[in-house]
């Protein structure tokens, strides 16, 4: 596998990369960073979720001159909250270079923002509007541009922008280097892609292995009527930690919205129909996690980029089968897994098949957490079993599991060996499957909450009430004292030494 190091970036870029704990590059970076730093225009077919922001902006940063206050690259973005997230994205990729990265977006004061170009910007950060209206008003001088990025170009052209964004293309000298991302590729975006740019490399990121295959999909087969109803038992059984509702209306999103209200669950709506001020304080709220549920439409969510979501609700089922990759892209984010659930009429079932087809992925019949368990399949055994252990379905002790606190009463850590005869000491964790837990949270708990290496972490075993991780003796005391306490999927989670 591909490592950042050897993609060619500067050390100042690979420090900040580090910093953010960027491990290794995902398929986009890996094929579009190669390529846009030998200087080709690069069609990436990509959406959120991919690590796209980095693909294009690493290579961005690279080349910028520091010394020149000149704009040297501009970033067109559709909406205000994909320009605000990009710019932030390439602030903190920029972390250790002399660069400044200015954005202008509309529903802002124009004049702060013609301040901040005047006093020098390398990388111009830009909503189409707001760039058109500052070119108009000779704030934005682009005969210095050696870089352009279109982000979400399918999303400019529904938006009405693509007329724009020529405009803006042919102001920009011919001899600049052009990159360009979208999810979907309809004929104008191809059009333009034709007309703009010369001899594009193209990188497609195929739905399939974008995230979907990180998502656990399922669908709720519910007549309208009762459909608030079912969204408040699921919502109760599943216990999101954080969760986006998508409604096709904005009507629909704001009746939702009421519905749940009334029902005492908090939740906030995002919709075109809001003022952009309290678009803004909703999205940051959600983002500080002071918000549990969204009930959001497609509009209004495109291109956010939240993390953490574990949960992603169709209200209504989608109206393609990229838009609904678009939508369930928002959780399973990089190393984390996620929940798709989508609501169809009998009516609807057909689509569910569509998708199913169209995505290559299996949507199954949504079952409670409780039913998933009784359904999950037995856990991997191990070839050294150990007899003290309580292992699910034996119909030994799982119901009344040893706390650590029990079984640790008397006893000193033990050092163990795994499979491969590696010394380790094994941690109990007081929460699985129950708590929703999979391997996969701990295991990023241990690499992201620990900063465990990867060589450090021996086994990791959910079972349903709790688990066990098994690790380098060295790194026993520091794994607990950094995740003892601490919380994963919005549970506390305790950890102590085990006794074998
Ligand atoms: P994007 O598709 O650019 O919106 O990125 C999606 C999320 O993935 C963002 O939260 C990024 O910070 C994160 N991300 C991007 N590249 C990587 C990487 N190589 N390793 C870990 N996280 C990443």
């Amino acid at each position: 596998m591909t490592a950042f190091k050897d993609l060619g970036l500067a050390s100042e870029i690979q420090l900040a990369l580090d910093e953010l704990s960027y491990s290794e590059p995902t398929p986009i970076q890996e094929q579009a960073i190669p390529e846009l730093l030998a200087g080709h225009d690069v069609i990436g077919q990509a959406q959120t979720g991919t690590g796209k922001t980095a693909a294009f902006g690493l290579p961005l940063l690279q080349y910028l001159d520091p010394a020149s206050d000149e704009v040297q690259a501009v970033v067109l973005t559709p909406t205000r909250e994909l320009c605000i997230q990009v710019t932030q994205a390439l602030r903190a990729y920029a972390e250790h270079l002399e660069i400044e990265i200015v954005a202008v977006f509309g529903g802002a004061p124009i004049k702060s923002q013609q301040a901040q170009l005047r006093a020098g910007g390398q990388v111009v950060v830009a909503t189409v509007g707001r760039m058109m209206d500052l070119m108009s008003r000779h704030s934005l001088v682009l005969t210095g541009v050696r870089y352009i990025v279109l982000d979400e170009a399918d999303e400019m052209l529904d938006l009405g922008f693509i007329e724009d964004v020529e405009k803006i293309l042919r102001m920009c000298p011919s001899g600049r280097q052009t990159a360009l991302f979208s999810a979907t590729m309809p004929p104008p975006v191809q059009r333009l892609a034709e007309s703009y740019m010369y001899d594009p490399t193209t990188i497609r990121i195929t739905p399939k292995t974008l995230t979907v295959d990180a998502i656990a999909q399922a669908f709720v087969e519910v007549s309208a009527k009762e459909k608030p109803d079912r969204l408040v038992e699921l919502l109760r059984a599943e216990e999101p930690e954080q969760a986006i509702i998508f409604c096709r209306t904005k009507i629909g999103a704001s009746r939702l919205e009421k519905t749940l209200k009334a029902r005492g669950l908090d939740v906030k709506a995002l919709h075109g129909d809001m003022s952009q001020g309290s678009r803004d304080g909703v999205m940051i709220a959600f983002k500080d996690h002071r918000v549990r549920l969204l009930v959001a439409t497609d509009i209004a969510a495109r291109g956010l980029d939240i993390e953490h979501v574990t949960h992603v609700i169709n209200y209504d089922v989608p109206a393609s089968s990229e838009v609904y990759v678009h939508r369930i892209g928002r959780t399973g984010r990089v190393g984390r897994t996620g929940r798709a659930i989508t609501f169809v009429t009998p009516a609807q079932r057909d689509e569910i098949d569509r998708i199913e087809r169209d995505v290559k992925t299996s949507i199954s019949a949504w079952e409670t957490p409780e039913e998933r368990l009784e359904h999950a399949p037995p856990p991997r055994r191990r070839k050294r079993a150990e007899p003290s252990e309580p292992t699910e379905g034996d119909g030994g002790p799982k119901e009344d599991a040893p706390t650590g606190k029990e079984q640790n009463e008397d006893a000193a850590p033990e050092k163990q060996e795994d499979e491969k005869g590696h010394d380790t000491v094994k941690l109990f964790v007081n929460r699985g499957e129950r708590s929703g837990i999979t391997e996969e949270d701990l295991r990023w708990a241990l690499r992201e909450g620990a900063v465990l290496p990867e060589e450090a972490i021996h086994d990791v075993r959910v079972l349903q009430r709790f688990s066990f991780v098994e690790v380098a003796p060295e790194k026993a005391d520091r794994t607990v004292e950094f995740l003892d306490g601490t919380k994963l999927k919005g549970k506390e989670i305790r950890l102590e030494v085990a006794k074998s």
